[in-house]
C-alpha cells in the first residue's frame, strides 16, 4: 500500500478546521500527524473538546511544528493574518500547503507561487473547496460572454470577517476575464446611502449580506432585455467543504506549482 499522506490541520478548533480533522482521521490514506492551534501546546489534539480522539500533538508555534513534525500537507483554515504567514513558512519547510482561508491577496498568491515553484513544490489556495460552487463559478464565466451586466450577491454567516467572500472576487476573476468591460447602471447614479450599490469591480458589483443561520451561499445575476439568467449555489452545512479539500490533499502531492481556485484541476 502508498505511504498515508501526513496532513498538519491549522486552526483545528475553528469551524473549518473541525471539520477537516474529522475528514483527516476518516480518510485511511491520511495521517494526521499534528495541529497547529493557538493554545494547548503540548497537548494531544483528543484532549481539545470537541474534537475526536487523537494522539497527534498540538503546537502553538509555527516553526517548532514543521521542524518537529515530518508532514506532506498543511491545510490552513485560520484568518488571513494567520494564514499568510503559515503559508508562506509551509512552503519554506517543504510541507504542500492547502489553503482555504479567504482574505488573501492577489500578490500573496503570487508570491507563494513563485516560491512553490522555486521549490518545485505543490500548493493549492482554493476560496471555496463545495464542488457546487466550483461550477457555479465555471458557469457564471460561461455566461459572462454572453451577458455584459452581472451583479454578484454572497450571502454569509455573521462571524465572517472578510468582505467580500474569497468566492465572490474569484468569481468576479473568472467573469472579468471574459466580459467586454462596461460601467453598469444609470450613469448619473447616485448612492443617497454609502455602499448601497456595493463594491465595484470594473463597472459591476459585489453585495454582500451577513446574517447568523447563513452558513455560505452565492448568486450571480445576469440581465438582459426582457430576461434574467440567476445561477445560485447554497452550502448548507460545512460538509460541502470536504470532498474538495479530499481531493485538494490528494491532488496538492502531485503538482509542482500553486494552483488558485479548484476550477483549474478539476476536468
Ligand atoms: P473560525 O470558526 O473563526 O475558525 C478560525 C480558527 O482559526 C479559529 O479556531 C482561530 O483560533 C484559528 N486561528 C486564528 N489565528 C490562528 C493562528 N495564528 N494559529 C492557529 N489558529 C489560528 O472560521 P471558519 O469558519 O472555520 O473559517 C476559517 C477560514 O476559512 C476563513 O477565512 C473562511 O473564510 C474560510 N473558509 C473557506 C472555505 C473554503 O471552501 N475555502 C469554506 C469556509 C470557510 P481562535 O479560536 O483562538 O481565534
Amino acid at each position: 500500500m502508498a505511504d498515508k499522506i501526513k496532513v498538519i490541520v491549522a486552526g483545528p478548533r475553528g469551524k473549518m478546521g473541525r471539520e477537516t480533522i474529522a475528514t483527516v482521521l476518516d480518510e485511511p490514506r491520511f495521517e494526521l500527524v499534528a495541529a497547529l492551534d493557538r493554545r494547548h501546546e503540548g497537548k494531544r489534539i483528543g484532549e481539545i473538546a470537541g474534537l475526536p480522539e487523537s494522539d497527534a500533538p498540538v503546537y502553538t508555534d509555527i516553526d517548532r511544528c514543521l521542524s518537529d513534525i515530518e508532514a506532506d500537507v498543511f491545510v490552513d483554515f485560520t484568518t488571513p493574518e494567520a494564514g499568510r504567514i503559515h503559508t508562506e513558512k509551509a512552503i519554506r519547510y517543504g510541507v504542500r500547503p492547502v489553503v482555504g482561508t479567504s482574505g488573501l491577496s492577489m500578490e500573496d498568491i503570487e508570491r507563494f507561487r513563485a516560491m512553490a515553484e522555486e521549490k518545485r513544490l505543490g500548493a493549492i489556495v482554493a476560496p471555496n473547496f463545495a464542488i457546487g460552487a466550483v461550477l457555479m463559478m465555471k458557469f457564471s464565466q460561461m455566461a459572462a460572454r454572453y451577458f455584459q451586466d452581472v451583479e454578484i450577491i454572497e450571502l454569509h454567516h455573521d462571524q465572517k470577517r472578510d468582505a467580500p467572500s474569497g468566492t465572490a472576487i474569484k468569481t468576479a476573476e473568472l467573469i472579468r476575464a471574459v466580459r467586454e468591460r462596461k460601467r453598469q447602471g444609470h450613469p448619473e447614479e447616485k448612492e443617497l446611502i454609502d455602499g448601497a450599490r456595493g463594491a465595484d469591480v470594473d463597472g459591476f458589483r459585489i453585495h454582500s449580506v451577513r446574517l447568523p443561520g447563513l452558513i455560505a451561499h452565492q448568486q450571480v445575476l445576469f440581465g438582459s432585455s426582457g430576461e434574467l439568467l440567476t445561477i445560485r449555489h447554497d452550502s448548507f452545512d460545512r460538509k460541502s467543504f470536504m470532498s474538495g479539500v479530499r481531493y485538494a490533499i490528494e491532488t496538492v502531492m502531485k503538482l509542482e506549482t500553486l494552483v488558485y481556485g479548484l476550477e483549474n484541476l478539476l476536468e
